[in-house]
Parts: structure tokens; sequence; C-alpha cells
């Protein structure tokens, strides 16, 4: 797609209109968790950024209620941990009504051991706070309605979701599409959604009960004709307020039918008549779709979040997928913009669509085991599980797998094989990676224990100490493995690594055009190499400098 010539004239006149006039390094569209994490990190970084989203105000709507381990130590890096762990109940039992009762979560290899109950809305609001704190400008009332681009920027269309007012031109570097499942930036780059309907009319609300099951406790019914799950927002033993999610195959209606009280109270009692419904909050109908890009990039737009992928809520693992696609992200945007080879870009799709699919796989598989209505398959279900739930192998690679703690991405030919796994439980001589990262966003080098001393910390890279036997690492600001010394590997061979990843050498010296460590596997749709203008993304000092101009820049 070319840019229309005329936009230099739309975007002089777009001053006034609160739009962007000087071309952004980002523009963000969505002000969900995926967008509001990528904006948070850009702007961390120093990179202008705005954010638009077309709701007046942030969703107050209660959808996921739960983050996982690897969704807190993203946080944790963010300085975001603390005060939602707070305000959330952590959850570390499953009762699924089997044999042999509820099963505690084993240990998990995380600080996190568990999933943190806490309302989506609250999750956003922490984002929002953090990512205008950084300097990104968000921008709500304004939808995004046309997007065009060539080698070097793109130009989005928005008008005000009021009607009332003219259109707005942007320019940016990139744009990440983060603006749900009905994503409008993934249809303007033309970017198919295959999937299908897998569950419809499925029932959310928030009830108060009187009689419900222990805080710390995921519980899940299943009856021939649906199933019922719970948990609690509270730590209370006790009354109190849960989330309850229904499916029933007998009251598969229209989105649209109203939701009364009567029917929420019925489908729970039907499940765990026991429960005792005091009160119904917030409650919503909604069908439950399974879908995937094939593409993560086109040009110079990345889709992240539910505008790349969507699946049954079973697992909680929507907005968690989202908010880690979206730290993936922005650190490799930063490490382009500064200078780094374009294909870095491209391991956005080829490091998070086998996440995304893996996502699909596992919630799919779990909401066709608590709906199968053939009593057959429910005896199966019912004989297996608990003997696979108990065996630890099994255990920890299923809990492991909804965590994000065993989430791993590909890794090169010749590679170590620690290369794509998650350094974040690694521990360190002071502190942890995650109080690394929340101090000092970037590379990390962690050197192993017999060194006599950590080298000195030289922009890009943080050096650190490990306390037990494994090799030095390189880690990435998103806190995977990006080079291991294990025996055999030359214990500098980190540096062409992170010269790949930043496009520039640790003594400051640019590194050519195409990098020279490995290339990790494209994406298909991947324009030509595309070098930024400015300089490491990365880099530690030059971030408070590059923050202030960047807020400047990014508007109201
Ligand atoms: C009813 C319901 C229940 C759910 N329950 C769970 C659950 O229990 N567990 C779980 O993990 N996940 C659940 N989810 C999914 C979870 O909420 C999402 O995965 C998560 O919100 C995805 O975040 P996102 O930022 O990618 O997208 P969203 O949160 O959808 O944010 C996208 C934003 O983009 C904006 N936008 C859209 N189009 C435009 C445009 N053209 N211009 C400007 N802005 C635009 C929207 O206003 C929105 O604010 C549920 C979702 C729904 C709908």
């Amino acid at each position: 797609m070319a840019v229309d010539p005329s936009y230099a004239g739309h975007a002089a006149g777009a001053r006034a209109q609160g739009g962007s006039s000087s071309v952004l390094d980002v523009l963000v569209v969505g002000a969900g968790p995926t967008g509001l994490t990528a904006a948070g990190d850009l702007a961390r970084a120093g990179r202008s950024v705005a954010v638009l989203d077309r709701r007046p105000d942030r969703s107050r709507r209660s959808r996921a209620f739960a983050t996982t381990a690897s969704t807190l130590e993203l946080l944790d890096a963010r300085g975001l941990a603390e005060d939602l762990l707070a305000r959330g109940v952590p959850a570390r039992e499953l009762d699924l009504g089997l044999r042999g009762g509820p099963l505690r979560l084993p240990p998990l290899a995380s600080a996190f051991a568990f999933a943190l109950v806490v309302p989506q809305a609250e999750v956003d609001a922490a984002l929002d706070r953090s990512a205008r704190a950084h300097g990104a400008a968000v921008h709500r009332g304004v939808e995004v309605v046309d997007l065009a681009q060539d080698d070097g920027l793109v130009v989005v269309t928005t008008r005000p979701t009021s009607g009332e007012g003219p259109p707005t031109t942007w320019r940016a570097r990139y744009v990440v599409g983060a603006d749900g499942a009905r994503s409008t930036v993934r249809r303007l780059v033309g970017v198919p959604f295959p999937g299908r309907t897998v569950l419809s009319s499925m029932v959310l609300a928030d009830v108060r009960l009187t009689g419900g099951p222990p805080p710390e406790r995921l519980t899940v019914r299943t009856t021939t004709d649906g199933f019922a799950f719970l948990v609690a927002y509270h730590r209370e033993e006790g009354a109190g307020w849960y989330r309850a999610i229904t499916w029933d195959r007998r009251r598969e209606v229209p989105l649209e039918v109203p939701l009364a009280d009567a029917e929420v109270v019925d489908r729970l009692r039907s499940a765990r008549p026991d429960v005792g419904v005091a009160e119904v909050g917030w409650r919503s109908r909604f069908s439950s779709d399974e879908r995937q890009v094939g593409a993560y990039r086109v040009g110079r737009v990345l889709l992240a979040g539910d505008a790349a992928h969507v699946h049954s809520p079973m697992g909680g693992q929507g907005m968690n997928t989202g908010v880690q696609d979206a730290a993936g992200l922005a650190w490799k945007i930063d490490a382009v913009l500064g200078g780094a080879p374009d294909a870095v870009l491209d391991t956005h799709g080829s490091e998070r669509h086998p996440v995304g699919r893996r996502v699909l796989r596992r919630s799919g598989l779990m909401a066709r085991g608590l709906t199968t209505g053939s009593p057959a398959l429910r005896a199966l279900r019912d004989a297996v599980l608990p003997v696979v739930l108990r065996l630890p192998p099994a255990r920890d690679r299923v809990v492991g797998g909804f965590a994000g703690t065993t989430s791993r991405y590909p890794r090169g030919r010749g590679e170590a094989r620690l290369v794509g796994t998650r350094a974040t439980a690694v521990p360190l001589v002071e502190g942890s990676l995650t109080a690394v990262l929340r101090t000092t966003p970037g590379f990390v080098l962690v050197e192993p224990r017999d060194v006599a001393a950590p080298g000195p910390a030289v922009a890009p890279l943080m050096r650190v100490r490990r306390t037990d036997r494994g090799p030095a690492l390189l880690v990435r600001p998103d806190g995977y493995v990006a080079w291991a010394g294990t025996r055999g590997q030359a214990p500098d061979g980190w540096r062409a690594v992170l010269a790949w990843w930043t496009g520039t050498e640790v003594d400051g010296r640019r590194v050519g055009p195409r990098g020279r460590a490995r290339t990790p596997r494209a994406d298909t749709r991947s324009p030509s190499d595309d070098r930024g203008s400015r300089g490491l993304g990365v880099g530690v000092p030059a971030r408070d400098a590059r923050a202030q101009e960047a807020r400047r820049r990014a508007g109201p």
C-alpha cells in the first residue's frame, strides 16, 4: 500500500484537532491490556508513542479474571505486580469435582506459583497509569477508520467515535494493531482471521454467594448438559463475590436475548446446587471463537493480542497471552528503531504465532473436555484426569503451560538448548531478574557463579551473577534466553547475539546491515531490510533524554 501524498496536508490540520502532525515512533491502536503494555514499554524506552481507542473511557467490564505466573513476572519487571498482588486472591488449588479431591498447584518455576484472581479492569488500570507515567499519550473516543503504509511510514486516519468532528491523520514509523477480536487494523491490512465459533451463548457473571467454595480454589463442575466455573474475588472464607462462567447446551440462545438474574442463578444451581446466590452483579452472554491470523506482521504494522488470536476463556489465557505478545514486541520495535536489523521484527510472528497456536489448542481441548455430551467420553475423562494430573511430569507440563512458565521460543540451528527458554527463575546473588529489569530494562548478562566478579554494566547490557551451577546467559528484555554459554560455546559468544538483536556492538560500533549472528526464522510477509535512524534502543543512559523528547512529540 502506498501513502497518499495528500496526507501531508491533512496532517498540517491535524495538530489543532489533537492528531499528530509530526511522525511518531509508534502508534498503538487499542487501549486494552495488549496495547497499553506495548505503549508503556515503548514510552519507557524513550520512544514517542500515542495510543488510540474508540471507547470514550476505559472499559469497566469484568472480562479476564486471572493473571498467570508469567504475566505477574512481566508486571513485576514493570513495578506493577505488588499493588495487584495486594488486591487479588492467589488461587493455588483446582477442584474439578473428581475423585481424590482438589489438586494443589505444583511448585512452578516462578516467584508467583499461583494464578492471581483480579478483575481485568484493575490490570488495565495499572497498565494505563504506567503507560501515561512513562509518557505515552492515550487518546480515547478516537476510532481508526483507514490505514496506508509505504516503506518508511504508516498513515492512520481516525474519526471521533461521537461522530462529531472531522477526520484526523496520524503518522508513525510503526503501528501496533492491538484493537481486539474485531480488529479494524487487521482488516485494513488485509489479514484473514480464519477459525470458527466453538461455544455459543456462554454466560459470564459476577455473583455474591453465601456458600461459595473457599477462596484460593478454582472450582469446576460438569453435568451432562454443561459446566459451571467459580472463583473467588475475596480472600476471606465465607460469603463474597465470585466470577462465574457457565455453559448449558439446552440454553444456546442468540447473544441479544436479555439475561435475567434468574437464569444466572438457575444455571449455577444446576451445576452446584449448594452455592446460595445472594446477588447477581455484572453479567453477559458471549460466544467463544477459535481464530488466529497467519501473519503477525504486514510491513510496518504488527498485530498482537486478541487482534491476532482468540480462543475459549477456559484456562484464562486471553489477556495473559496479549500482554506477553506486547512485551515481546515492544523491545523489538525499540531495537529496530534504534538500528537493529529489520528481521528482528519478523521474529514477532515466528515466536508468538506458535505460542498463540498452543494457547488455542490448550484452551480448546479444555473447553471440549468440559462440554462433551458423550457419556463414554465423560467417563473416560473422569477416570483418566485424576490419574494424569497427579503424575508430576504430566501435571507440571499442564500447569506450566497454562501458567506460561514452560513457554519457549524456537531456537536456531546449533544454538544451546536453553536458548528460547525463560530465565526469570534463575537465582541471582542479588535480587531477581524481574527486579533487575524493573530498574534497568534491557539485555542482562547473567554470569556463572565461579566468575570472580561481574564485569561492569556497559550499556546496553546489565551484568549480574547467578548462585547455582548454571551457565552464563544472555537474557533478552522480555526475560527469554538469547544465548547460553554451555560447553562448546565461545565464552563471549553472547557478543554476536547481542549485536544481532540490537544492531550495535557492546563497544558502541554498529554492525553490518544484516547483523552477525543467526537470523531466526522469519515471517513470510516482511518488507526488505530497513534500518532505523536513531541510536541503540536498549541503551540505558540514552533513555532519559529520549523519554523527555518522546513525551513532547506524543502530543496531548
Ligand atoms: C465477554 C468476555 C469474557 C472474557 N473472559 C475472559 C476470561 O475469563 N479470561 C481471559 O483470559 N480472557 C477473557 N476474555 C478475553 C480477554 O478479555 C481478552 O483476551 C483481552 O482483553 C485482550 O486484550 P486486547 O488488549 O488484545 O484486546 P481488547 O481488550 O479487546 O482491547 C482492544 C481495544 O481496542 C479498541 N478498538 C477496537 N477497534 C478500534 C478502532 N477501530 N479504533 C480504535 N480503537 C479500537 C477497543 O475499544 C478496545 O478497548 C474475555 C473476553 C470477553 C469479550
